[in-house]
């Protein structure tokens, strides 16, 4: 992965929509998701961890969803972005964070935002939503 140009920088946003929903939806395991992104450039992985973290945000994220996606994240309650997750509300400026901590960031941000989102797609979105994330052709889960 090379080069930051905006070209680059929306690809890399729909293949993070894929990966991370795919994840999210139980189609993709989260240690497959983190190698995803920890073969990207430390660019790319800036550009990813700020669209995660604004599905977060569009998911309305709760404390007890931080604590339940930290729990299931692999990554200790104490790390900086775990603490971040679960403060009410949660902070979301994982880009300013060390970039040997982006990993945990992703780690953190993918397992909470899973949880979020199957309580939403068990609820609001049962039966058929307009949600793009919640309709991707099974095709583009192949990378
Ligand atoms: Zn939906």
């Amino acid at each position: 992965m090379r080069g930051t140009s905006s070209e680059d920088g929306r690809a890399l946003r729909r293949e993070a929509e894929r990966v991370v929903n795919g994840v999210a939806q139980g189609r993709r395991t989260l240690d497959d998701g983190t190698s995803w992104f920890a073969a990207l450039s430390q660019s790319g992985r800036q550009v990813v961890l700020q669209e995660v973290a604004g599905y977060a945000m569009q998911a309305h994220i709760t404390s007890a969803d931080g604590h339940a996606g930290v729990a299931r994240s692999g990554v200790k309650p104490t790390a900086n972005p775990a603490v971040m997750i679960c403060m009410d509300p949660p902070r979301y400026g994982f880009v300013a964070l060390p970039a040997d901590e982006h990993v945990k960031a992703f780690r953190v941000l993918v397992s909470v935002l899973s949880v979020a989102d199957t309580r939403r797609r068990q609820t609001y979105c049962r039966g058929t939503c307009g949600h793009t994330w919640h309709n991707l052709p099974p095709s583009v889960e192949r990378l």
